[in-house]
C-alpha cells in the first residue's frame, strides 16, 4: 500500500460545508455566498467554503476590537497567554496526521513533506513564540535634558500590542504561514483577523478550532476566507485595523501598502524572490548538486525563497547542470498522498498556466530547456521539474519569479562576478552559497543583499531565525525575536521626579 487513505476526521471535515470563524463560532458569510476548493492532484472539488467579503471583514474586525479592548485577552497575564500558545503548539503536534492530510489535499504537497516540515514547524513556531509572551520588555533611560539641567527624571519605555491586526496569507504553506503570522501577533497581545488564500482555505479553519480548544478567548483570532480583491482588500483598507501583515506576490504587496494609507496602519510585507544559488568549484559537488535541486524543487518550487537562479563556477558548470538535470529527471511526480511521490502538483490550474507561460517565454526568447519544460499528464496540475540554460539576464525567466519547479542556470568566473550576478535583481529574499572555503563564504555572504544567506544548505527554516526581504522582497521580518518588533508599539514614559 503506497497511497495514504485519509482519516475519518479529515473526511468528516471535508464533507461539512466550512464557514467563517468569528468570535470562536462558525458562521455563514452574510451574503450566503460560498466557493469551492479543489484538490490540485485531481482537479476535483474537495470542500465548500463560506466566501466572506467586506461586510464579514467588518464584523470580524469588530469582534477583534472588542477582544482587544475588553475581553479576557486584554487582561490576561503574559504567562497565561504563553500557556495557551504552547497548548496550541502541542495540539498541532497531536493532530499532525490530520493537518498533514489537509495540507496535501488542499495544496498538493507530498504528505511526507507536510508531516516532516509544515506541521512540526508550525507547532514549533507557536511554542517558540509562547516563550516570548513573558519576555516583552522595555528599557529604562537616563535623560540629560539640556534646558532642564537640574531636573531629575525617571524615563522608561513600554512595549505594547499594536491592536487589531489583519493578516493575509498565501497558499504555498497554508498552515505554516498562518503560524508565522499568528505566533508573534498573539505573543505580543494583539488580536487578529486572518484571511487565508482562496486556493487553500482549510488549514486555518482547522487550526481555528484547535486554538479555541487550547483556550484562546472569543474574538482573538477570526478567520475570514474569501477572495483577495474583496475580503483581502477590505481588510487592508479597513480603518479599524491597526496593522496589516501580508505574504504573497510583490504586485499585491504594493496594493496592500496603498490600501493601508487611509488610516496609515502599520504594514509588514513578505514578498516574492528570485533567489541566487551559487556553486563554487571548490564545493562538495555531490552535496551542492543535491542541495541545488532541493533548493528549487522543494514544494514544487512554490517557495518564496526558492533557489531559482543557479550560478555555477565555469570549471564545473557542465557537471553541476547535468547533476541537477539528472535529479530532475529521476523525481517521481504524483499525488502527494502516494508515499513514492517526490513532486506533487502545482496548487491550481492558474498556477500551472502561469508556470507553463514562463517556460514558453524562455523557449521563445531562445533559452535551452535542458530537461522538463512541460505539463505532466492531463489530470491535475502537474509540471515537470525543469532546468533552463543558455539564458540572457534580460529574459523573463531570469528576471521574474516563476513560483514553480523551474531553475535557470548560468556560469560565473569568480567571487566578484558571483556577487554581481546575485545582486542583479530587484528582489532580495534568499540566497545560497556552496563552497568549502569558509573565508570565501563569509565574504560573499556579506556582499549579497538578501534577508537570508544559506551556506552549504538551503531551505532551512527555524522559528528562532528571522526571515524576510531586502529590496522589493518586503518590509520587516518574520520569526525570531525580530518578528515581535513589528507587532509592538514603543511608548516612552517620562516622569519628572
Ligand atoms: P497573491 O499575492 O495574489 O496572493 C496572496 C494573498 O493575497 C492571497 O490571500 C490573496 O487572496 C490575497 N490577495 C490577492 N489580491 C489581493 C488584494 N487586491 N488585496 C488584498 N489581498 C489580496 O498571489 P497569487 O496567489 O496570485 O500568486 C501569484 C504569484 O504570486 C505567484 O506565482 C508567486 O510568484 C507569488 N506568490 C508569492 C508568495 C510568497 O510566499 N512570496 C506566495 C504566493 C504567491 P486570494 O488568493 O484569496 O485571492
Amino acid at each position: 500500500m503506497t497511497t495514504t487513505t485519509v482519516g475519518k476526521r479529515v473526511q468528516d471535515f471535508l464533507s461539512t460545508p466550512q464557514q467563517l470563524f468569528i468570535n470562536n463560532d462558525y458562521v455563514p458569510a452574510k451574503s450566503g455566498k460560498t466557493f469551492t476548493t479543489l484538490n490540485p492532484a485531481t482537479g476535483e472539488v474537495l470542500a465548500t467554503v463560506a466566501e466572506g467579503d467586506a461586510e464579514d471583514i467588518d464584523i470580524a474586525v469588530q469582534a477583534a476590537r472588542k477582544a482587544f479592548s475588553d475581553g479576557p485577552w486584554a487582561t490576561m497575564s503574559p504567562s497565561d497567554r504563553g500557556r495557551i500558545m504552547w497548548k496550541i503548539g502541542d495540539l498541532i503536534s497531536e493532530h499532525l496526521e490530520e493537518f498533514a492530510e489537509l495540507e496535501t489535499l488542499d495544496n498538493g504537497k507530498p504528505l511526507s513533506v507536510a508531516l516532516a516540515a509544515d506541521v512540526p514547524l508550525a507547532a514549533e513556531l507557536f511554542r517558540y513564540m509562547a516563550g516570548w509572551a513573558t519576555k516583552i520588555e522595555g528599557n529604562t533611560i537616563g535623560l540629560s535634558v539640556p534646558f532642564l539641567p537640574d531636573a531629575q527624571f525617571h524615563a522608561y519605555t513600554l512595549r505594547e500590542p499594536i491592536g487589531v491586526v489583519g493578516q493575509i496569507i498565501p497558499w504555498n504553506f497554508p498552515l505554516l504561514m498562518a503560524a508565522w503570522k499568528l505566533g508573534p501577533a498573539l505573543a505580543t497581545g494583539n488580536t487578529v483577523v486572518l484571511k487565508p488564500a482562496e486556493q487553500t482555505p482549510l488549514a486555518a479553519l482547522f487550526l481555528a478550532e484547535i486554538m479555541a480548544q487550547a483556550g484562546l478567548p472569543p474574538g482573538v483570532v477570526n478567520v475570514v476566507n474569501g477572495l483577495g480583491e474583496t475580503a483581502g482588500a477590505a481588510l487592508a483598507s479597513h480603518p479599524g485595523v491597526d496593522k496589516i501583515a501580508f505574504t504573497g506576490s510583490t504586485e499585491v504587496g504594493r496594493l496592500i501598502a496603498k490600501g493601508a494609507t487611509g488610516n496609515l496602519k502599520k504594514v509588514s510585507l513578505e514578498l516574492g524572490g528570485k533567489s541566487p544559488n551559487i556553486v563554487f568549484a571548490d564545493a562538495d559537488i555531490d552535496a551542492a548538486v543535491a542541495g541545488s535541486a532541493q533548493a528549487i524543487f522543494f514544494n514544487q518550487g512554490q517557495c518564496c525563497v526558492a533557489g531559482s537562479r543557479l550560478y555555477v563556477e565555469d570549471d564545473i558548470f557542465d557537471e553541476v547542470v547535468a547533476g541537477v538535470a539528472e535529479i530532475a529527471k529521476s523525481m517521481k511526480i504524483g499525488d502527494g498522498l502516494d508515499s513514492r511521490t517526490d513532486l506533487g502538483p502545482l496548487v491550481s490550474d492558474e498556477q500551472l498556466r502561469r508556470v507553463s507561460g514562463f517556460v514558453d517565454s524562455g523557449r521563445e526568447q531562445g533559452a535551452e530547456i535542458v530537461t522538463g519544460g512541460h505539463r505532466d499528464g492531463d489530470r491535475g496540475y502537474f509540471f515537470q521539474p525543469t532546468v533552463i540554460s543558455h539564458t540572457r539576464p534580460d529574459m523573463k525567466v531570469v528576471e521574474e519569479e516563476i513560483f514553480g519547479p523551474v531553475v535557470v542556470v548560468a556560469a560565473f568566473k569568480d567571487l566578484a562576478d558571483a556577487a554581481r550576478l546575485a545582486n542583479d535583481s530587484p528582489y532580495g529574499l534568499g540566497s545560497g552559497i556552496w563552497t568549502k572555503d569558509i573565508s570565501k563564504a563569509h565574504k560573499l555572504a556579506k556582499q549579497i543583499r538578501a534577508g537570508t544567506v544559506y551556506v552549504n544548505c538551503y531551505n532551512v527554516f527555524d522559528a528562532a531565525m528571522p526571515f524576510g526581504g531586502y529590496k522589493e522582497s518586503g518590509w520587516g521580518r518574520e520569526m525570531g525575536h525580530q518578528a515581535l518588533d513589528s507587532y509592538t508599539e514603543v511608548k516612552s514614559v517620562c516622569v519628572r521626579l
